[in-house]
């Protein structure tokens, strides 16, 4: 199941998450996008420890992470 929803249309590719993971789950496309920037992907989703750090400082709030049960219990 999908625990990171990234909204590509409020990003703003200000890159404040990929600098603030802990699990470097974050990166840029290789390109420049029409929209003037690079564009962040999920690239390594499964090593997310649902910190919520990037979803906390997203300042356009592009991001929401999906806490499920199972992994709250793993990080308790
Ligand atoms: S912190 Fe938010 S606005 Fe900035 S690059 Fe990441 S998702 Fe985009
Ligand atoms: S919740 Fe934490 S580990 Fe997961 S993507 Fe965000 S900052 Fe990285």
């Amino acid at each position: 199941m999908e625990k990171i929803k990234l909204n590509r249309k409020w990003c703003k590719g200000c890159g404040l998450c990929i600098e603030i993971c802990p699990k470097n789950v974050y990166d840029r496309e290789a390109k420049v996008s029409t929209k003037g920037f690079k564009e962040i992907i999920v690239k390594n989703p499964d090593l997310c420890n649902q910190c919520q750090l990037c979803e906390l400082l997203c300042p356009d709030l592009a991001i929401t992470i999906e806490k499920t049960k199972k992994d709250a219990k793993v990080n308790k």
